[in-house]
């Protein structure tokens, strides 16, 4: 019977000076083989060329290392990039590279599918399939640094957890890629340029309060009236307003960060005066941001971005209370990379 040989990356640098060490090595050699790994980023144990051959293939012989691979790559009229990325087990995800002119964004996925059923997203026609280990996320992230080095001459600067699945449904994973790319064994990136985006999971976002989590948190909001969010996002029936509201206060307490909500305005769904009128109450609580993001249709008719004059109206009501607003165009549509479509169409 064929042993199925473990991911080297699943190992803590500790277990991996302990192996060394159980092997009659030196534990030193944990740490070379953990920085091949996570700095250097090998895809293999042979590109580990100041470890001795024999090491290499007790290695080779005991691990394996799944590494993603960029399966297809499109490239956008404007700039953007979207991988289609192969997982060790044949999945797909999809991750997005955005430029603007002062920064670099990657956009990755938390989870192959989703388990959520927003009723605009792309994604959620995919069943959820399984969770991204913590390996998995940090790929993601530095092929899409190494392609803006390459066709933007300039590092990452940002990340958003905004692409497939909920990443607060596959927290602890999350977290783990985001320790190891903010630690310096690993990308060095500061947390403060890490958005994490959320559904509105009441229970996980106090959690992440308690833990003292030092990124960014926005909340794809789209209503904040009951009625209109759970017949756009029906596990708002599960976690209504009031309680994502609660998990909210409860984050704003503890960690004195602005809120973002995302927020996309159609026609005929929430583009009337009291769906206004209801996000400035909701967003009285604490100080926040609206990001108004422009909405790219899925096909199905249902969908459409509202006109102009609703826009503005928003952006006027806003800024009369004092909320911060901004109105964001979508990049990538020509390729499918804009929100809400990514779908493995590939
Ligand atoms: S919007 Fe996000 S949480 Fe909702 S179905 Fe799509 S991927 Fe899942």
């Amino acid at each position: 019977m064929e042993i199925k040989k473990k991911d080297i990356r699943a190992l803590t640098k500790e277990q991996l000076r302990n192996f060394f060490e159980e092997n009659g090595d030196k534990a030193f050699r944990g740490n070379q083989v953990y920085e091949w790994l996570w700095q250097k980023s090998a895809h293999s144990f042979e590109d580990m060329t100041n470890i001795s051959l024999k090491t290499r293939q007790m290695l080779e012989d005991s691990f394996v290392i799944n590494h993603i691979r960029v399966n297809q790559m499109q490239r956008s009229e404007d700039g953007t990039i979207k991988n289609a990325v192969r997982l060790h087990d044949d999945l797909i995800v999809e991750s997005v590279l955005i430029p603007t002119a002062t920064r670099t964004t990657a956009c990755v996925s938390s989870q192959v599918g989703c388990s959520l059923d927003c009723k605009f997203c792309a994604t959620a026609r995919l069943k959820r399939m399984r969770n991204l280990n913590p390996d998995e996320i940090y790929d993601q992230v530095v092929a899409i640094d190494n392609e803006s080095r390459l066709y933007h001459d300039r590092p990452l600067s940002n990340i958003v957890f905004m692409g497939m699945g909920e990443p607060l449904m596959n927290y602890n994973n999350v977290l783990k890629a985001i320790d190891k790319i903010t630690s310096d064994e690993g990308l060095g990136m500061s947390p403060k340029r890490i958005v994490v985006s959320t559904s509105g999971v009441p229970k996980m976002i106090k959690k992440m309060a308690d833990d003292g989590v030092k990124f960014k948190l926005a909340v794809s909001l789209h209503s904040a009236i009951d009625e209109v969010r759970t017949s756009i996002m029906p596990f708002n029936a599960t976690f209504p307003l009031a309680s994502l509201r609660d998990a909210l206060e409860y984050w704003y307490a503890k960690t004195k960060n602005r809120i973002t909500y995302e927020y996309v305005v159609w026609d005929g769904i929430n583009d009337k005066r009291k769906d206004v009128d209801a996000l400035v109450e909701f967003c009285k609580f604490a100080p926040s941001k609206v990001n108004l993001i422009e909405y790219n249709p899925i096909d199905d008719g249902i969908f459409q971005q509202a006109n102009s004059k609703a826009i503005d109206m928003y952006v006027d009501i806003l800024e009369k209370n004092n909320i911060t607003v901004t109105v964001r165009r979508s990049r990538g549509k020509d390729i499918d990379a804009a929100c809400g479509q990514l779908a493995n169409k590939t």
